[in-house]
């Protein structure tokens, strides 16, 4: 878990590029059911996050966790560039700096946690809530990558046959059935890319 400059490097980069190479399909799901601008709020959001390197591998892992979370916040409108960069700075907060897997169980819960009140939310509501608390589960009982990344990515399906009660998709009632939530899917991304790097 205690990640050299290269890792850290490395994750950067990964998290980036897996939205910024799926910015196209993140913005025909929100088109669908959103303000069809959520490609385009992740894309704009890593691509700040990316600017900040080299400076930004130089900080130990909570720290560049943090600093990727206040550019999210800063640098993207809409609710996912607060929602997600909550989740980065509040796992940044919550992890000690020479971690271990336990730790980061523990600081995902406390991120999620941080999700729920900034969003006033919670799993259930087709957001990207829905992916990252069986995620979280499938991490506190040891699942490998393999594990985490294919329930990330089945968890973001899980989220089209469901009603959307937060958010720009919950204005549409009964119409936001039958498509994927978009932040589900950026979220899967985002966490299929680290769980490649950090190879649980
Ligand atoms: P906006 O909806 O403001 O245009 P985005 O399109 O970038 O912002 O992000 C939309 C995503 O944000 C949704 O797909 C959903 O996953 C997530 N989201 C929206 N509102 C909430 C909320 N209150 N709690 C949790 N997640 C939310
Ligand atoms: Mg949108
Ligand atoms: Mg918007």
């Amino acid at each position: 878990m205690s990640l050299d400059r290269a890792a850290r490097e490395k994750l950067v980069r990964a998290l980036a590029e897996s939205v910024i190479q799926h910015a196209d399909e993140l913005t025909s799901l929100d088109q669908a059911i959103g303000d069809g601008d959520h490609g385009l709020n992740m894309k704009r959001g890593f691509e700040a996050v990316l600017a900040t390197l080299p400076g930004l591998a130089d900080k130990s892992l909570p720290e560049m966790l943090k600093a990727i979370g206040m550019t999210l916040v800063m640098k993207v409108g809409g609710a996912s560039g607060p929602l997600v960069g909550t989740f980065f700075m509040e796992l940044g907060k919550a992890l000690p700096e020479q971690s271990i897997r336990a730790d980061l169980v523990a600081a995902t819960a406390k991120a999620i946690d941080a999700v729920k009140a900034r969003g006033r939310s919670e799993a259930g509501q087709k957001t990207l809530l829905d992916v990252l608390v069986p995620v979280q589960v499938v991490l506190a009982v040891g699942g490998d990558a393999k594990a985490i990344a294919a329930e990330a990515a089945q968890a973001a399906d899980r989220t089209t046959p469901m009603l959307a009660i937060r958010g720009r998709a919950s204005f549409l009632g009964e119409r936001s059935i039958g498509h994927m939530d978009p932040g589900s899917r950026s979220a899967s991304l985002l966490i299929s890319a680290a769980v490649k790097v950090l190879e649980f």
